[in-house]
């Protein structure tokens, strides 16, 4: 067989994304919503479905969509920008405000997209790393787009995989501080109750990301989209593909935006088994949990991976971050329903019932 040239440089060593996605009874792993939308949801999608024409292009820009999020927000038309998934707008945005030369301002742990999405485009990733709790090492990232080479920051509020969001003073000095590009990434901005959306008015270099995935149930249909001022939405629509987000998609996320309320007392209770997880996490020896403002729990301890595997081994997936850098020894559960959150509890104090026996034995 003949052989094929190398791909591009940047290509070299890199790791395709890998969910780790395994069968399970209790996936607590990708912070996905727990419940799929309801069965009049679901019927009123269906209806919408049937009278999509299915042989024309849709809409490359999804405006019956996007006029329904602004109105929601308080914004036009111009201001909203829908893709497939947030994904494919961090990418957008990467191909943007990135580029050879270019330099983008990383606050490490976070969501591992970033920095792949800054090589593939060959832009200069510069990691400014979270302090020892997480939080922003906020006096250091000012600092540093002080120097003036940076082109495009992400604060993620709240911060995935760590969970606590970003302070808005720090966020709107940070806009003042620099004409880069700050893209707050609010994925889960329906958890923490919090957004910057008010600084869109006085911040051209602010650009906000919002998923369908998380709240909305709706990760299997990949609707993202990025609330900004004008001028940034019409760079980002010279990078994106036209036809990225199809008539199926738009369907389903106006059925879906126009039904949110409905979506209401599933966050609420997510947000309260939030709670009562984070409370018998707190009560487990060994384990140290890190506060959440959004629907899953960063926690550490002693070996990690064994207690990953032995919650796997009784159908409970959770993500294992323990050999991930400035991750050692954390595990991240999503904030499933109550039967899921207590069957993810029940394991992990029986792994960690077990490793005591275990140690007490080798003793003896
Ligand atoms: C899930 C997630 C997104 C977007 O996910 P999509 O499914 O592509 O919309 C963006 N940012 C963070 C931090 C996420 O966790």
């Amino acid at each position: 067989m003949n052989k094929v040239r190398a791909s591009a440089p940047q290509l070299e060593g890199l790791v395709p994304y890998d969910p780790k996605y395994l069968p399970a009874e209790a996936y607590l792993s990708a912070n996905e919503n727990p419940r799929d939308v309801d069965a009049e949801v679901r019927a009123a999608i269906a209806r919408r479905i049937a009278q999509v024409p299915l042989n024309r292009y849709p809409d490359p820009l999804a405006n019956r969509l996007r006029d329904l999020i602004a109105e929601a927000n308080g914004l036009d038309r111009a201001n909203v920008l829908l893709g497939n998934g947030g994904d494919e707008l961090l990418f957008d945005v990467a191909l943007a405000w990135g580029g050879p030369g270019r330099s983008f301002l990383n606050l490490p742990p976070t969501f591992s997209v970033y920095a792949a999405n800054a090589r593939l485009t060959n832009t200069r990733c510069v990691d400014v790393p979270r302090r020892a709790d997480f939080s922003i090492d906020e006096a250091a990232v000012l600092e540093r787009v002080g120097k003036g080479d940076i082109d495009f920051v992400i604060v993620t509020s709240p911060n995935n995989p760590t969970g606590q969001r970003a302070s808005t003073a720090f966020i709107e000095e940070l806009l003042d501080a620099t004409d880069a590009l700050v893209l707050v990434d609010e994925a889960y901005f329906e958890f923490s109750r919090a957004t910057v959306r008010p600084l869109l008015a006085t911040h051209e270099n602010l650009a906000i990301l919002r998923t369908f995935s998380k709240a909305f149930s709706l990760a299997g249909a990949r609707l993202g989209y990025v609330l900004a001022n004008a001028p940034v939405i019409e760079e980002l629509c010279k990078v994106r593909q036209p036809y990225s987000v199809d008539a199926i998609s738009q369907a389903i996320g106006e059925v879906v935006f126009e039904n949110r309320a409905r979506f209401e007392p599933g966050i609420r209770e997510i947000i309260e088994e939030r709670g009562r997880v984070m409370e018998a996490l707190r009560t487990l020896p060994g384990v140290t949990a890190y506060p959440s403002d959004s629907n899953w729990i960063l926690f550490s301890m002693e070996d990690a991976g064994a207690a990953w595997q032995y919650l796997y081994d009784r159908g409970v997936l959770v993500r294992d971050f323990s050999s991930a850098p400035m991750l050692e020894g954390c595990l991240r559960a999503t904030i499933g329903t109550p039967e899921q959150n207590d069957a993810f509890i029940r394991g992990l104090r029986d792994f960690l019932a077990e490793s005591r026996a275990q140690r007490a034995r080798a003793m003896q």
